[in-house]
């Protein structure tokens, strides 16, 4: 038979068969450290490959040895992952943060240039401003809106293109929707890299995928993802994920042997329960995000409405999105009248939809970025990205947009 084109009609099958555990439709969580081998002959093989020692025959898959290392739940997840970005290849991590840290720890060394994109998520900002440059790592960052040509001249200003090793995107920024251009990157990695040594470009792709956007076919060489948020999609577990070509998810996986930052059996288990809803809930959560601002866009309390459904034809940002996304996507901010006290006041009538961080879920939540996520950011870059006292994100879940939109105009109304 052939392969079912969607990725959503693979969710529920793609690299199980029942009949590998007693007929169970779903497969079974394999809580297990290690795996017999039938041989030594068997065992000695297996390390080869998992080693580097030789290379892995045509027809032969790394068999299974120890947890660290693979496990069925770790495996059909990683090849279920891989479908939407049509990747090669997916590691999962047992946080976003530590997809985040591995991939830096594995392509940055001390002396190189990182690049990244502003704001980014507070973790991989956290890491960045006192880990990375702790070891030697220079670290430059640079705006949405800003040019190819400023950037580049920065970084020659800079002396440091010539160690340039990674580039790092986060887009759309958070909170505030701003769009980060993924082809001029690549132009800037390529513009970077010699015979000898390539810029590689990753992007953090956590608010648009993985169902509209896909990074690896606009030029990036690794994307990455809070799993915590759309794929696991229902607040109830924490992980990551890199996707990209063979030879980087080699290095990827690696060094993820060695740390041993892989998740659980279980967290995997969740994770491919949850790819089976992915398209439903984040079409809903989209669908419902459209109406949510439409009713925000109309209210005399609320100014600057931070949606890509909205987007002007004449925005610079316009261009961006049409190349870059094929939906608006479920994530919103804006700026309430009155600054921070009117702000507290409309988070604490709420009531429906849940105050707190993370988002993607299938709960609507809200939170205050200049007081919660973004709260240790310099005011200075707060101004210039927009993080102002009045701004609120919203998250849209899968409730009825009615009620969502009754709960907001109550909490509006307060005031
Ligand atoms: C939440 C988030 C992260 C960090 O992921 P964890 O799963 O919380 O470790 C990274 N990037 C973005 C954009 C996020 O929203």
């Amino acid at each position: 038979m052939a392969r079912p084109k969607h990725p959503e009609s693979q969710m529920m099958s793609f690299g199980y068969r029942p009949e590998w555990s007693e007929g169970s439709v779903k497969p079974p969580v394999f809580m297990t450290s290690t795996f017999a081998f039938k041989t030594a002959e068997e065992g000695k093989a297996f390390f080869e490959v998992a080693y580097g020692l030789r290379e892995q025959g045509e027809d032969e898959k790394l068999g299974l040895i120890y947890s660290r290392i693979n496990n069925p739940n770790l495996e059909i997840l990683e090849d279920r992952l891989c479908l939407w970005d049509e990747a090669e290849d997916c590691a999962v991590f047992e946080s976003g943060m530590s997809a985040i840290s591995t991939l830096f720890l594995e392509f940055l060394k001390p002396g190189d240039t990182l690049l990244y994109s502003l704001p980014l998520y507070g973790g991989t900002e956290h890491f960045i401003n006192h880990f990375l440059t702790e070891i030697g790592v220079r670290c430059i960052g640079f705006y949405p809106g800003e040019t190819k040509e400023e950037v580049m001249a920065r970084l020659d200003a800079q002396k440091a293109g010539d160690k340039l090793a990674l580039i790092y995107v986060e887009t759309p920024a958070n909170p505030t929707n701003d769009l980060i251009d993924i082809a001029m990157c690549k132009e800037i990695a390529e513009a970077y890299s010699t015979s000898e040594r390539k810029v590689y470009l990753a992007a953090d792709n956590t608010y648009m995928g993985p169902l509209w956007s896909h990074p690896l076919q606009l030029g990036a060489d690794l994307v990455l993802y809070s799993a915590t948020k759309y794929i696991g999609g229902h607040s109830d577990l924490i992980a990551g994920a890199i996707l990209g070509g063979c030879e980087v998810m080699q290095r990827i996986k690696v060094l993820r042997t060695f740390l041993g930052n892989m998740p659980s059996p279980h967290t995997c288990w969740l994770l491919m329960r949850s790819l089976e809803t992915l398209k439903v809930r984040m079409e809903q959560q989209a669908r419902s995000a459209r109406k949510v601002a439409e009713f925000l866009s109309e209210r005399e309390e609320v100014e600057h409405l931070h949606y890509l459904g909205f987007l002007e034809e004449t925005s610079p940002d316009y261009a961006i999105y049409r190349r870059q996304y094929s939906s608006g996507g479920a994530m919103l901010s804006f700026e309430i009248k009155g600054g921070e006290p009117a702000a507290f006041r409309f988070l604490n009538h709420l009531k429906l939809i849940k105050l707190a961080v993370s988002l993607g879920s299938t709960e609507s939540l809200v939170q205050h970025p200049a007081t919660m996520t973004h709260v240790g950011l310099p005011n200075e870059m707060k101004q210039r990205i927009g993080i102002t006292p009045g701004l609120i994100r919203l998250s849209i879940g899968v409730e009825h947009h009615e009620d969502l939109i009754a709960d907001l105009k109550r909490a509006l109304e307060a005031g």
